[in-house]
C-alpha cells in the first residue's frame, strides 16, 4: 500500500494558499495575527513580472513596462517544463491554458490512480523534487541571511570564484557560503564551485570538522616547508651544503 501523505503535503505547499501566522504587538499584550497568503507559484508568477498592474508602466512598451526576474522566470520555467513532462510520462497531454498548479495536481491524481500503487523510491523522489522547488521560491521571495566561509571548500579545494558576467578580476567571491535559516536544522553550507551542500547541523559539524582539519594540514605543511628551509638556511651557514665548505666548523 503506497502511502502518499508526504507527496501531498509537498504538492500542498507549492499549490495552496499559505497561512502566515505571526506575534504582533509589544511583549504585554502580543496577538496572534494570520494572514493567508497566495500559492507558492503565484507568488513566484507575480515574482516574474513584479511591476504587471502597476500604474508606472502607463504609456510604455510592454517591453519597459515589464522588468523580467530572470531568476524567477527560469525557476518557473523549470517547474511547469518538469511537470508537464511528468504529466506526459504518464499518457496525458497537458494543455498550453493548465497553469503549473493544475498541471501538477491533475499529475497528482493520475500518479496516485496507478492500481499497483508506486514504489516508495519513486514517491520520495517525486516529493524530494517538489520539496526543493518549494525551498527555493521561498528563498527567492525572501532571501535568508546569507555569509561567506573564510576557507576553502573541503571537497574540491576552491576557495574564490568568479559568478558568471563578472569581468573584473578583483570582484571574486569566497566559494563557500552558509545560509542560515529558523530552526537551525534548516540552515545549510554550500560550495558555489564544486555544488557540494551540507544541510543541518550535523553535516554543518562536519563541515567545520573538515575546515580545521585541512587547515591544520595546512598549517603542517607550511611548518614542514619552513623547517626544511631553515635546515637548509642552517646546514648551508654551516657548510654542508654547497662544494666548498666555508671551514668554520669545529
Ligand atoms: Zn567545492
Amino acid at each position: 500500500m503506497s502511502d502518499y501523505t508526504y507527496l501531498m503535503i509537498a504538492v500542498d505547499a507549492l499549490t495552496k494558499p499559505v497561512t502566515v501566522a505571526a506575534w504582533v504587538g509589544d511583549e504585554s499584550a502580543p496577538e496572534l495575527f494570520r494572514r493567508e497568503d497566495p500559492p507558492l507559484l503565484e507568488q513566484l508568477q507575480a515574482a516574474v513580472t513584479p511591476d504587471l498592474g502597476g500604474k508606472s508602466g502607463a504609456g510604455k512598451s510592454a517591453r519597459e513596462r515589464i522588468p523580467l526576474d530572470v531568476t524567477a522566470f527560469t525557476l518557473l520555467e523549470e517547474i511547469d517544463g518538469e511537470t508537464r513532462a511528468w504529466l506526459d510520462q504518464l499518457g496525458a497531454r497537458p494543455g498550453r491554458a493548465l497553469t503549473t498548479a493544475q498541471v501538477i495536481r491533475s499529475w497528482l491524481v493520475m500518479f496516485k490512480a496507478h492500481p499497483m500503487g508506486r514504489t516508495e523510491v519513486e514517491i520520495n523522489d517525486h516529493e524530494r523534487r517538489i520539496r526543493q522547488w518549494v525551498g527555493r521560491i521561498v528563498d527567492l521571495l525572501n532571501p535568508p541571511p546569507t555569509f561567506e566561509i573564510t576557507a576553502p571548500c573541503p571537497e574540491c579545494s576552491v576557495e574564490w570564484v568568479r559568478l558568471g558576467g563578472m569581468v573584473d578580476e578583483d570582484e571574486q567571491m569566497r566559494a563557500l557560503i552558509a545560509v542560515t535559516r529558523h530552526p537551525v536544522e534548516e540552515s545549510h553550507a554550500q560550495c558555489r564551485c564544486c555544488g557540494a551542500r551540507w544541510e543541518g547541523v550535523h553535516a554543518l559539524r562536519q563541515l567545520r570538522i573538515a575546515i580545521d582539519d585541512a587547515e591544520a594540514a595546512a598549517r603542517a605543511m607550511v611548518g614542514e616547508a619552513s623547517d626544511g628551509l631553515r635546515s637548509y638556511v642552517l646546514r648551508r651557514r654551516h657548510g654542508f651544503v654547497g662544494d666548498r665548505p666555508t671551514g668554520d666548523r669545529h
